[in-house]
């Protein structure tokens, strides 16, 4: 099998294909802290894409509550645990060796583990060994795209008494749940896409998203079988499997009221998002390592690659997701660290502590439906100061302001929101 370079994994990797990158990557940021599950990006992108005959349980864009929720049922809990049993087989742990970690290639340090790719070697079926380690989940897995909702883990308060203490310290509640907004990754090493035996999946060489060519589609169900997030959906009426195409249309400019210019905009699940907690963008690839090109003043590049304050979805699987979560303040840190990897205590200690650039640029979510290519700060003057565990932390009214891809401005907003006080001519005039 051709080796790869992941660089979330600070390793080269077992891959059926060679390297081969786009010219630049759809990728996206999720700020969880922010997410209040609405579910207005689900039905975004369920009224444009899935309401459909055959696609009634199909939820390409899902928002499910952790830890008992998933879209299908467990999905993490079961592909973790067969990626555990294959460890436990070859007497190896799923590890991370954080000693030499630094620079672009090895942010995280080194997974020490085996990726789902590595890990199927072992595992023969009548057509020979899995392409990548996975499982077709059941019909009825599919049913609830957040099931178990708002539901909490750890301790409980008594009846009719505020749980007070126990329950919502920081720096981690010992009663907590929180939300993970999942879509397809569009994987710089899609999973999918290698399992497909009819090559049915591609990745665009304009901007890395994933498509299921649907002539070529035979429902095998490989895709569904072998992708760890279970993102490609198996559609009964047709025979054939569907997954998110990332408004692709809209990515290439082509919404004539949005962006009658061509720029590129934002997919319908990130435009809509309620709670601004999504930020989506292309990052410029570099063709031959897979890695991201230095792109010191784009919002994604400097979220991920500089501030690192948002982290990968299970990067041990190794298909280098292209989604970014900033981690959840208040969760059990094991419990993220299985999640999102090594970096997580940096990333949260960064949030919880932001630098006056980081501030600005969290600005930047949902600020405008153009993708945003590039930002610039102007300063402005100081207008609080606080302390946050014990050091001193001052804001400053900074402006940040976004240009698309053309370099016009589309964005310009002030850390502090805007005031505006109603006249009090009558009780409810605006
Ligand atoms: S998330 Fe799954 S469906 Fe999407 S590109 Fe990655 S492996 Fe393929
Ligand atoms: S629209 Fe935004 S805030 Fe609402 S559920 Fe989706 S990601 Fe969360």
């Amino acid at each position: 099998m051709p080796e790869v370079y992941n660089w979330q994994l600070g390793r080269k990797m077992d891959y059926p294909y060679g390297e081969s990158h786009p010219e630049w990557q759809f990728a996206f940021v999720f700020n969880i802290n922010r997410c209040i599950a609405c579910q207005t990006c689900t039905m975004a992108c369920k009224s444009t894409w899935t309401f459909s005959k055959g696609q009634e349980f199909m939820w390409w864009n899902n928002v499910e509550t952790k830890p008992f929720g998933g879209y299908p049922q467990h999905w993490d809990v079961k592909i973790l645990k067969l990626l555990a049993q294959e460890h436990e087989r070859e007497g190896a742990s799923m590890t991370w060796n954080t000693a030499e970690k630094g620079g672009s290639q090895r942010p995280y340090g080194t997974y020490e583990g085996m990726t789902i790719f590595e890990a199927a070697k072992r595992r023969y079926g009548p057509e020979g060994h899995q392409r990548a380690l996975g499982y077709i989940p059941m019909d009825e897995e599919w049913r609830y795209p957040n099931i178990s909702e708002d539901t909490a883990s750890g301790q409980k308060g008594v009846p009719g008494r505020w749980a007070g203490d126990y329950a919502s310290k920081l720096p981690e509640h010992k009663t907590w749940f929180f939300y993970l907004q999942r879509l397809c990754n569009h994987c710089t090493y899609p999973a999918c896409l290698a399992a497909c035996p009819r090559k049915a999946i591609y990745k665009r060489k304009e901007d890395g998203v994933v498509l299921i060519d649907q002539s070529r589609c035979r429902g095998y169900r490989k895709c569904v079988e072998a992708c760890p997030y279970k993102k490609p959906m198996y559609r009964g009426t047709t025979r054939v499997s569907e997954k998110c195409i990332a408004c692709y249309p809209r990515l290439e400019g082509k919404d004539p009221h949005i962006a009658p210019d061509g720029a590129p905009v934002e997919t319908r699940c990130m435009a809509a998002c309620v709670g601004k907690i999504r930020l989506q963008g292309l990052a410029r690839m570099d063709k031959e390592s897979g890695g991201w090109m230095e792109d010191r003043k784009n919002p994604l590049y400097y979220l991920v690659k500089v501030e690192k304050v948002a982290l990968p979805l299970y990067p041990q699987f190794g298909t280098q997701p292209n989604g970014y979560y900033i981690p959840p303040r208040w969760a059990p840190r094991a419990y993220l660290r299985q999640m999102f990897g090594p970096g997580v205590d940096e990333a949260i200690e960064k949030y919880t502590f932001p630098s006056r650039e980081l501030l600005a640029v969290l600005q930047l979510f949902r600020a405008q439906q153009k993708i945003v290519f590039r930002y610039e700060i102007e300063p402005g003057p100081k207008v609080f100061e606080t302390k946050i565990n014990g050091r001193k932390w001052e804001m400053y009214n900074d402006v940040v302001i976004g240009f698309d891809k053309n370099g016009k401005e589309v964005a310009r907003l002030s850390v502090e929101e805007p005031k505006y006080v109603r006249p009090q001519k009558y009780y409810n005039s605006i």
